[in-house]
């Protein structure tokens, strides 16, 4: 049976598979499609292209945008994007410079609180984020664990938190657009579910909605579902598989099938 898992990361951003490696990963799960969504950076497909190609994996063009939208994170991803365009690979770039200030914030604030990280520690290539950080606070033994290093300094709203300059949902999805892509709602279920804020989410110019996600039960999945049949969105799905860093997660453990795979992709990737 042909499944695509359009949701999961590489060490170009938080994940711990190389590009390659999730390719032969996805290979060995059985999956015949992927789409490689890494927070706010393309980075992974110059080497996941070829390997793709080799493997008979079909790979679709994939990123995930962090914006914001009324003062409140909303993660957007985008699919069939032309790979390299400029509006994607500008965007891209403007992101990285705002996480680098956004990074030196936070790191300013545990300093204060005695927990000194050098910001070469956190350079390397790729998008840079909280999850490196709280990684070196447990590799410094200022915390026991990632998970305390959310809870207890770096967590949305946390003393050490900063959520720095950041780019509108609305700006996300024009630049997505203008790359010849399409700009789908990622995991619904995970935003402030309570008010008229997300009835207001709900009203941006979405081309689909990620109905199916990593283990989501199927009744939670419903009134996803509904939203896209009212609006006539696509719906997607992947498991948002990060390797290491969720190893309750595996890959494929969501997917679209194969017409559902190819109504979203049409773009044909180099070789
Ligand atoms: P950033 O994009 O740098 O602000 O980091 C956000 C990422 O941190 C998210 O995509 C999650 O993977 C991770 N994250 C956010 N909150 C938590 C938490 N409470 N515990 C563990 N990881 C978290
Ligand atoms: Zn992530
Ligand atoms: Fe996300
Ligand atoms: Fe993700």
């Amino acid at each position: 049976m042909f499944r695509a898992d359009l949701h999961c990361h590489t060490t170009c951003s938080d994940g711990s598979y190389s590009p390659v490696a999730l390719v032969e990963l996805a290979c060995t799960s059985g999956l015949a499609g992927l789409a490689i969504t890494d927070h706010d950076t393309a980075d992974a497909y110059p080497e996941a292209v070829p390997a793709a190609k080799e493997r008979g994996i079909l790979l679709g063009t994939g990123i995930e945008f962090s914006s914001i939208y009324l003062d409140k994170s909303v993660h957007i991803l985008g699919y069939d994007y032309v790979l390299g365009h400029p509006a994607i690979a500008q965007f891209c770039s403007n992101h990285q410079k705002r996480r680098v200030e956004r990074n030196r914030i936070i790191l300013d604030k545990l300093r204060r609180l005695r927990m000194p990280i050098d910001e070469q520690e956190l350079s390397k290539q790729g998008t840079i984020g909280r999850p490196h950080i709280a990684q070196l606070m447990v590799n410094k033994g200022y915390v026991g664990s990632v998970k305390e290093a959310f809870n207890l300094f770096i967590g949305d709203g946390k003393c050490c938190y900063d959520q720095g300059m950041g780019f509108s949902a609305t700006e996300t999805i024009e630049v997505i657009h203008a790359a010849g892509g399409k700009a789908f709602l990622a995991h619904p279920h995970l935003l402030d579910e309570g008010g008229k804020w997300i009835q207001k989410v709900l009203q941006l110019p979405f081309d689909g909605i990620e109905c199916h996600y990593a283990r989501l039960p199927s009744e939670k999945e419903k009134r996803w579902l509904k939203i896209a049949a009212q609006k006539n969105w696509l719906i997607s799905g992947g498991s948002d598989f990060h390797g290491a860093v969720k190893p309750q997660i595996p890959l494929g453990c969501s997917w679209v099938d194969e017409a559902t795979f190819h109504t979203i992709f049409t773009q044909n990737l180099p070789t």
